[in-house]
């Protein structure tokens, strides 16, 4: 069983369309998303919509959570908060149906999935090696997947072993492994790149895919649409 994990495609349907050809070519068995589908970005529908068609098993992220009206946007920064409510004005009946039906953790394959992490599925950033120790020991799995921090990582346990997973990284899952794919839509790791992860579950191997694409077409869409130009800017920066 191979799967191409996504996360947090945050509505930039360009950087989406880029992953889903690589992903295309990799022919895998089954997509998962991580979630945070919309937010930030300019095309909230047609990213629903992907994921709806695509996704084998999609969870629910923060501002998924956000844009429904779930979480409270007083808990989001304040651009984050302006994108979320533009995204309200404009998802679809069909989009919002869809994401309402989310949940931010799920199993699949045995395979634990949180948005956040296991104590906090939908807030937590697991962003440094005690938050990674902490989210090991509270997963039950031998393979857990976060998303949200829009930085791709594999972390073994006991040693602690790895960290940071630029592209090309490879992996090989014996014993316990905590993995980050990374972010589509909206990478913080300084490489603008969007991110994917292709996992073979048959023999616990675990790749970390960049893929370029059009940065300046999707900071076009959202200046056109009045949305924070700061969310624009940090596109070509990959922060
Ligand atoms: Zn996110």
């Amino acid at each position: 069983m191979r799967v191409a994990v996504i996360s947090d495609i945050h509505a930039n349907l360009r950087a989406l369309e880029a992953v889903a050809d690589a992903i295309g070519q990799a022919e895998p068995d089954e997509i998962w998303c991580i979630g945070d589908v919309v937010g930030y970005g300019p095309q909230p529908n047609p990213c629903c919509e992907w994921s709806a068609d695509h996704a084998a098993v999609c969870l629910a992220g923060n501002h998924d959570l956000g844009v429904l009206g779930t979480l409270d946007l007083s808990l989001f920064s304040d651009d984050a908060a302006v994108a979320a409510r533009w995204t309200r004005e404009v998802l679809s009946e069909a989009a919002r149906g869809y994401l309402a039906a989310l949940q931010p953790s799920a199993t699949r394959d045995g395979v634990a999935l949180y948005h956040g992490s296991p104590r906090d599925p939908v807030w937590e950033y697991v962003l440094s090696y005690d938050a990674a120790r902490d989210a090991l020991h509270d997963s039950t799995a031998d393979l857990t997947i976060v998303g949200h921090s829009h930085v791709p990582f594999a972390i073994g346990e006991g040693e602690m072993v790895g960290g940071h997973a630029s592209d090309g990284t490879e992996v090989d899952l014996q014993g316990r492994w905590l993995l980050n794919p990374g972010s589509v839509g909206q990478p913080r790791d300084g490489d603008p790149a969007a991110a994917w992860l292709l996992l073979d579950l048959g023999s616990r191997h675990a790749t970390f895919h960049r893929v370029a694409y059009d940065v300046e077409r999707t900071q076009a869409e959202m200046r056109e649409l009045g949305l924070p130009d700061v969310l624009a800017e940090r596109l070509a920066h990959g922060v």
